[in-house]
């Protein structure tokens, strides 16, 4: 049995996302300084001079990479061995939140009630905590801070068994390029594949914790990968709208068996500012 303290817990968190908050993700910074290398547009090369600025000054002055920094979403690998000392798991993680927000600070971005009287919770909690349970004696969390602009262009739709490969390519290029520069482009695209009415959308969000463009390990969602980056990025919206061949940074699918009689596919979308990482306990 492996024991581990909430304040442990909480602790990590709260580095890792003030960490996340601050240093863009070093595979989106190598993406964008390969498009500024190669792009002739005046306007766009503006608009990724200002990325590559941004990712320089937000961790020397601390201050967050985007006004917006996001609701922390975390996918909990929970071993059977593993026992939390003094709190849940829920409760660790949202001590660590709550200490980030303080420790930066970040924008609260969290209201207690989504409809009436939306009043904020003052701390940016709080988070939301899925768990799977795992054999073994580690931890494993997964977290993100979501950028509201992104997560507000996302979709999904349950399709029925005859829908094709091609089918579900159109519908993701036509979704992403429909939300133009509402998301925040370049992106990074979560599409989930399978599952039922809720397991599609959490399929997609984990789809975005992936090492940047680390392809499908099967050929066939690859291939359907590289189809749907290549129909997003000739269609030419580009970084926030200005144009160029940068809408999308990658496309991640993530799959689960299904139903018979369904398909359902949901994509979540992820802006420039993509901040995710990994702990292990
Ligand atoms: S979508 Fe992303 S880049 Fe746009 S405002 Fe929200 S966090 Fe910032």
């Amino acid at each position: 049995m492996k024991y581990v303290s909430h304040e442990t817990i909480a602790q990590k968190v709260c580095d890792a996302i003030c960490e996340i908050s601050l240093n863009c993700d070093e595979d989106v910074k190598k993406l964008i300084k390969e498009a500024l290398d190669k792009e002739d547009s005046p306007i766009v090369r503006d608009a990724l001079k200002s990325l590559v600025q941004n990712h320089e000054l937000s961790p020397a002055s601390r201050v967050p990479l985007c006004q917006d920094t996001g609701t922390t979403v975390v996918f909990a690998e929970l071993g059977n061995n593993v026992r939390i000392i003094g709190a849940t798991l829920f409760e660790a993680i949202e001590q660590g939140v709550i200490a980030a927000q303080k420790s930066l600070p970040m924008r609260a971005s969290m209201y207690k009630d989504p409809l009436f009287n939306r009043e904020n919770s003052g701390d940016n909690s709080p988070p939301i905590l899925h768990i799977e349970h795992t054999h073994g004696d580690s931890l494993t969390l997964h977290i993100a801070q979501k950028g509201g602009g992104a997560e507000n262009k996302s979709f999904m739709q349950m399709f029925t068994p005859s829908t094709t490969a091609d089918d579900i390519i159109e519908y993701v290029i036509n979704g992403v390029v429909n939300a133009g520069s509402q998301p925040c482009p370049p992106l990074v695209i979560g599409v989930g594949i399978g599952g039922n009415f809720e397991q599609a959308p959490l399929l997609a969000k984990r789809a975005l914790m992936r090492k940047l463009a680390l392809p499908h390990l099967l050929p066939q969602y690859s291939q359907m990968e590289a189809k749907i980056l290549e129909g997003i990025n000739k269609r030419g919206c580009g970084i926030q709208g200005l144009g160029g061949d940068l809408t999308a940074m990658a496309v991640h699918i993530n799959t689960a068996p299904c139903h018979i009689a369904s398909l359902p596919v949901a994509v979540n979308i992820d802006c420039h500012a993509h901040r995710h990482c990994t702990l292990r306990f």
